[in-house]
C-alpha cells in the first residue's frame, strides 16, 4: 500500500475515532433515567420485577410507584411511558408520583413501563433526547425515547411477527412494541416479559382499573380520545360525558375484538381488571410536520399541521396555538381524576378518591412546571 494512501487512511481513522468521542456522550446520557421525586403521598416504590422475577436485572425492569390511603376502597393503576416517545402520557405519571395522594384506596403508578424504550431514539426522526421543562427552582430534563425496545436489548427482529394465542401477524419491528406483546409470556422475548410482569401486577395486585396513557400523530384517526375494553364501556361514557362538561373534547371508542397484543383488549381479557387507554395529541410523532425539536415536543406548535387542520385533513383540529405539552398532560390528569371519581359512583366499594391531582385548567394556566417537584 502507497504511503499516501496508508496516511489518508490514518487520518479517516482518527476522524472516526473523535467523532466517536463527541457523540458517545449523548448517547450514553440516555442510559439514565430521569430523576422523579416521590411526593408525600408515595407509601412505597417497588420494581416491576416484584410480580415477574423473570425480569429481575434486565433492561426491562422499571420502578412501581405505590400511592396508598388510609382507608380502605379500590385499586387503580396508571401506566406511562408504554411508547417512550409519548411524553404526555410519561408526565402526567411523574405529576402523579410527586404531587397525589390518597385518601381511599390505592394507586399504582408506572411512569416509564417500557424502560428499554427510553434507552434509545427511533432512527432518522430527527427527534431530541430530552425535553426540558422550567420548574420553580431549576429546570428538570426528561428523555424522549422510542416507541419500541432498543434493539441493544432484543434482537433480531423476524421477518413477521407472529402473536402468540391469536395467530395475528403484524411487521417484524413490532414484535419490539410493548403495545403489540400483551398478555405477555414468561419464556418470551424482553418486551414479551415486560408485558408478562404488568399484567401479574394487575392480577396479583386485584387492580380494579387500569389506564394506559399514551399520544399519537395529528393525522391519526383515534386521537384525543378513550379506548375502553367492553366491560368497562359504561365507565368510559360517563368518563367521556364528564370530560366534555369540563370543556374536554375528547373520543370513544371500543377496543376491537379481534386487535390482539394491545393493553386495553388483553388486561380486559386476560384479568378483572377495567381496562382504558387514553390518546392524546402528540405534535412531534406524525408524518405531516415539519422541523421536529424539543421545542416541539413542548411547545406543541407546527404551521404544517395548523394549515392540513384549515383544510379539513385531520380527524381533530390543530389549533393556531398548537397542542403544547401542558395541554396534553392536563387532559391525562383530569381523564384520571374523571376515572377515579366515576368509578366511585358505580362501584363505591371500589372508590379511590385522589387529592392534589390538578386538572387540566389549572395545568394551563400554572404550568407543568408547577407540578413538578
Ligand atoms: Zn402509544
Amino acid at each position: 500500500m502507497p504511503a499516501a494512501s496508508r496516511f489518508s487512511g490514518s487520518i479517516i481513522l482518527v476522524a472516526a475515532a473523535l467523532a466517536a468521542a463527541m457523540a458517545a456522550p449523548g448517547f450514553l446520557a440516555m442510559r439514565r433515567q430521569d430523576q422523579i421525586m416521590p411526593g408525600p403521598g408515595v407509601s412505597r416504590q417497588g420494581l416491576l420485577s416484584e410480580f415477574f422475577q423473570g425480569l429481575a436485572g434486565t433492561a426491562g425492569d422499571t420502578p412501581v410507584y405505590f400511592l396508598e390511603g388510609a382507608e380502605s376502597g379500590g385499586t387503580m393503576l396508571v401506566m406511562g411511558g408504554t411508547h417512550g416517545d409519548e411524553t404526555a402520557g410519561v408526565l402526567a405519571a411523574v405529576v402523579l408520583i410527586e404531587q397525589a395522594r390518597v385518601q381511599r384506596g390505592r394507586l399504582i403508578v408506572i411512569p416509564r413501563a417500557n424502560a428499554s424504550g427510553f434507552t434509545h431514539n427511533v432512527p432518522q426522526e430527527g427527534h431530541p433526547q430530552r425535553i426540558a421543562i422550567r420548574t420553580g427552582r431549576g429546570t428538570r430534563f426528561f428523555t424522549y425515547g422510542a416507541r419500541v425496545t432498543n434493539p441493544v436489548h432484543q434482537w433480531p427482529d423476524p421477518q413477521v411477527y407472529t402473536l402468540r394465542g391469536s395467530g395475528q401477524v403484524l411487521s417484524g419491528i413490532e414484535t419490539r412494541n410493548l403495545n403489540r406483546a400483551y398478555p405477555g409470556r414468561p419464556d418470551g422475548n424482553l418486551t414479551e416479559r415486560i408485558a408478562h410482569a404488568v399484567t401479574s401486577l394487575i392480577r396479583s395486585e386485584r387492580v380494579d382499573l387500569a389506564i394506559d396513557l399514551h399520544e399519537a400523530s395529528p393525522e391519526y384517526p383515534v386521537v384525543n380520545t378513550i379506548v375502553a375494553h367492553e366491560r368497562a364501556t359504561e365507565l368510559a361514557a360517563l368518563v367521556n360525558i364528564n370530560l366534555q362538561a369540563e370543556g374536554i373534547a375528547i373520543g370513544l371508542e371500543s377496543s376491537p375484538v379481534n386487535l390482539h397484543g394491545l393493553s386495553h383488549r388483553e388486561w380486559g381479557d386476560a384479568t378483572q381488571t377495567l381496562a382504558v387507554l387514553m390518546e392524546t395529541t402528540g405534535p412531534a410523532q406524525g408524518r405531516l410536520r415539519g422541523r421536529t425539536s424539543a421545542g416541539l415536543v413542548t411547545g406543541g406548535l407546527d404551521r404544517f399541521y395548523v394549515r392540513a387542520s384549515e383544510r379539513n385533513k385531520l380527524p381533530v383540529p390543530f389549533p393556531e396555538t398548537g397542542w403544547p405539552l401542558e395541554s396534553r398532560v392536563g387532559r391525562h390528569l383530569s381523564g384520571i381524576a374523571a376515572f377515579a371519581a366515576t368509578l366511585a359512583d358505580l362501584w363505591p366499594e371500589k372508590a379511590v378518591q385522589l387529592v392534589g391531582v390538578p386538572d387540566y385548567a389549572t395545568v394551563i394556566h400554572q404550568g407543568l412546571g408547577t407540578f413538578l417537584r
